[in-house]
C-alpha cells in the first residue's frame, strides 16, 4: 500500500493503509490492534492514523532503548555533538515541510511553529555544545582532613529518558525534551499527545534520518492516549520528563512512585503581568498583546493577567484596546492566530469568562459571542474579582485579565496569589530588577514578555503547581544525569581515622582539629 506523507513516506505495510507516519516493525508487538486518527481542529481534515500502543509495545520500545544507549554513551562528548549538530542541521533544512506538518495538526499559522522550531535548534545546539563544560569529570576540593584523597564528580547518563509532551507545543517540546537527554548521553523514547502525534513522530525520525549509523531504538516514540503514557511510566525507564496539565501531572508522579522513577514536571501557569507606573505603555501594550494572544492563548507561558497601576490605567486600557481589536483570527498564514485544538478547551473558555462577567466583571474587547467554535476572537476583562476562575485556574486561551491595583506592592500580591508559578512580567523603566526579585515565578521578563524561555542558556521550569525540575540550561542537562562521586586515596595520613584499631593519640589530635577549624564564629 501506497501514499505521500511526511519524511517522503512512500511504503505503508499490509494493514496500516492510513499511517502516514514511518513505521517500524519492531515498535509494535503482532497484536496491536487499534489506531486513532489525528484530524485538522478546523477544517477536520485527517492529518494521519497512528497506533494506539500497547503496554508489551511501550516495553518493547524501551528495552531497544536501553539496548542502544550504551552505544551513545560511549560515543563521548564530541562525538554525540557530531551527531546532534547533524540533526539540527537536517531540521533546518526540512523546516518548510515542519511548518506545513504543525499548520496541518493544530491549526497555528506556520510562522508560530517556525518560532517553536527555532526555539528547539537553539536547544539542541546549546545542550549539544555545553554537555562536557558541564557534566564532564572534574577535581573538587576534598578538605584538609581528606587532603591525602583525590575527589572528582562527574555526571552520568541516566539511561532511558521517557519523554511525555503536550499538544500545544507539538514540536518544540519533544525537541527540547530530547536534547537535553541525549547530549547528557541518554537514550529517549517520546510519548507525543494523542493530537499532536504527527509532529512528535517526526521530530524522532528526523534523528534517525539524520544519524542512520545510530542504532535504531536509541530514540523511540510510542503512540496513543494516557493509558500509553502511563505504561511508559511504570515501563522502568529511568526518568520521566512530562510536560501537561496538573492533573496528568499527579497521575504522571504517582505512577514514577511505585517504580521510584524520578519525575520532572513541566505544568501549567497563570502568569501575570506588571505595569508600573513608570512603565513604557506602548511596549508593554505591545508585549502583552503578543503574549496573551500568541497561539490562541494555548500556551504554558504567556500573559493571562495583568496588574496595572491605577495612575496609568485609562491610557494602558485605551492602547490595548486598540491593539487588541486589530488581531486576526483565521487559518490563513497571514492571521495572527487560528483556531482552538481541543473542542474540551472551547468550554473551560466559556465557563472562565461567563463566570467572570456573572460576578461584576466588564468585557473591554469581545465577550461571549467572541466565542465561535474552533474559533475564539480576543476577549479582554477588567475588573474581574480575584477569586474568579478566570484569575485563578488556567484558561488556556485568547483571554486576558486586566486588574487595577493602587501599587505595585499590590500588584506583587495579587501576581503570586495563585497556585501557579511558571513565568511572569514586569514593564517598569527604573524598577523592574526590584520587582522582579519579588515574584514567584520560575523565570521573570522584564520590559517584555517570555524571553528567557527563548535563551537555552537559563532554566526553564515553574514552582507550586507549574511543577519541578528544569529543561535548558546546565540545570536540563544536569537533570538527565546522576552525579557521580569518587574519591581515591593517593598516600596515607598516619592517623587513619578509617581504620583499627583505633590509636590513644586519635581522640586528642582530633579534638585539637575539630576545635581549631570550627570554634571560631564567621
Ligand atoms: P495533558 O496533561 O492532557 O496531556 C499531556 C500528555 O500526557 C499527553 O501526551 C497525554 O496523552 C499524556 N497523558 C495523559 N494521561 C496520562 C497518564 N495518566 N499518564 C501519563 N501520561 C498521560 O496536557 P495537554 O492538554 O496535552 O497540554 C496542555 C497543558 O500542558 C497545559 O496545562 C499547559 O500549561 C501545559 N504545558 C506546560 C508547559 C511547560 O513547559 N510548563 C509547556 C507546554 C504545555
Amino acid at each position: 500500500m501506497t501514499g505521500a506523507g511526511p519524511l517522503g513516506l512512500q511504503t505503508y505495510p499490509a494493514g496500516w493503509r492510513n499511517c502516514n507516519v514511518f513505521y517500524m516493525t519492531a515498535q509494535l508487538s503482532p497484536d496491536t490492534a487499534d489506531t486513532f486518527d489525528l484530524t485538522h481542529p478546523a477544517t477536520g481534515a485527517r492529518v494521519g492514523t497512528y497506533p494506539v500502543h500497547t503496554a508489551a509495545d511501550v516495553a518493547r520500545v524501551v528495552a531497544q532503548a536501553r539496548a542502544a544507549q550504551q552505544w551513545w554513551a560511549d560515543l563521548g562528548y564530541v562525538e554525540r555533538r557530531r551527531r546532534l549538530m547533524r540533526w539540527t542541521s537536517w531540521l533546518a533544512k526540512h523546516s518548510d515541510e515542519i511548518c506545513a506538518l504543525g499548520n496541518a495538526e493544530t491549526g497555528k499559522p506556520k510562522g508560530d511553529v517556525q518560532f517553536e522550531l527555532l526555539a528547539g535548534l537553539e536547544d539542541i545546539r546549546w545542550a549539544a555544545k555545553n554537555a562536557e563544560r558541564v557534566l564532564q569529570r572534574r577535581r573538587v576540593f576534598p578538605g584538609a582532613a581528606l587532603a591525602n584523597f583525590e575527589a572528582t564528580l562527574e555526571y552520568l547518563p541516566l539511561g532511558v529518558a521517557g519523554v511525555i509532551a503536550p499538544w500545544n507545543f507539538p514540536m518544540y517540546t519533544p525537541l527540547c525534551g530530547m536534547a537535553y537527554a541525549l547530549a547528557a548521553g541518554n537514550a529517549v523514547v517520546l510519548k507525543p499527545s494523542e493530537f499532536s502525534s504527527a509532529t512528535g513522530v517526526y521530530a524522532v525520525e528526523s534523528f534517525r534520518r539524520a544519524n542512520p549509523d545510530a542504532p535504531a531504538g536509541l530514540v523511540g516514540w510510542v503512540t496513543g492516549f494516557g493509558e500509553t503514557g502511563h505504561a511508559l511510566c511504570t515501563a522502568g525507564v529511568d526518568k520521566i520528563a512530562f510536560t501537561g496539565s496538573v492533573p496528568t501531572g499527579r497521575k504522571v508522579m504517582a505512577a514514577c512512585s511505585q517504580t521510584l522513577t524520578p519525575v520532572l514536571l513541566e505544568l501549567g501557569g497563570k502568569d501575570a503581568t506588571i505595569v508600573a507606573e513608570d512603565a513604557d505603555l506602548d511596549a508593554a501594550t505591545a508585549s502583552v498583546t503578543w503574549g496573551g494572544f500568541w497561539h490562541a492563548g494555548q500556551a504554558c507561558v504567556g500573559v493571562e493577567r495583568v496588574y496595572v497601576v491605577e495612575a496609568v490605567r485609562e491610557a494602558f486600557l485605551a492602547r490595548i484596546t486598540e491593539r487588541v481589536s486589530r488581531l486576526t483570527v483565521g487559518l490563513d498564514d497571514s492571521c495572527d492566530y487560528g483556531p482552538m485544538t481541543l473542542p474540551g478547551q472551547i468550554d473551560v473558555v466559556r465557563r472562565h469568562v461567563a463566570e467572570a462577567l456573572d460576578r461584576g466583571a466588564t468585557a473591554l474587547v469581545g465577550g461571549l459571542d467572541s466565542i465561535k467554535a474552533p474559533y475564539i476572537h480576543p476577549i479582554v476583562l477588567v475588573d474581574v474579582p480575584e477569586d474568579c476562575a478566570a484569575v485563578q485556574e488556567e484558561t488556556f486561551g485568547p483571554v486576558v485579565v486586566i486588574n487595577t491595583v493602587r501599587d505595585v506592592d499590590a500588584a506583587v500580591e495579587r501576581a503570586n496569589a495563585t497556585s501557579f508559578g511558571l513565568a511572569s512580567s514586569v514593564f517598569s523603566a527604573d524598577h523592574g530588577p526590584q520587582i522582579a526579585d519579588r515574584l514567584r515565578a520560575g523565570g521573570t521578563t522584564i520590559n517584555s514578555v517570555m524571553t528567557f524561555v527563548g535563551i537555552p542558556a537559563l532554566p526553564f521550569g515553574g514552582v507550586g503547581d507549574s511543577g519541578f525540575g528544569r529543561f535548558h540550561g546546565d540545570d536540563g542537562l544536569r537533570e538527565f544525569s546522576r552525579p557521580k562521586a569518587t574519591t581515591r586515596k593517593k598516600f596515607s595520613m598516619g592517623q587513619d581515622m578509617q581504620a583499627f584499631p583505633r590509636t590513644k593519640q586519635q581522640y586528642p589530635i582530633v579534638r585539637r582539629v575539630l576545635r581549631l577549624k570550627f570554634s571560631r564564629r564567621g
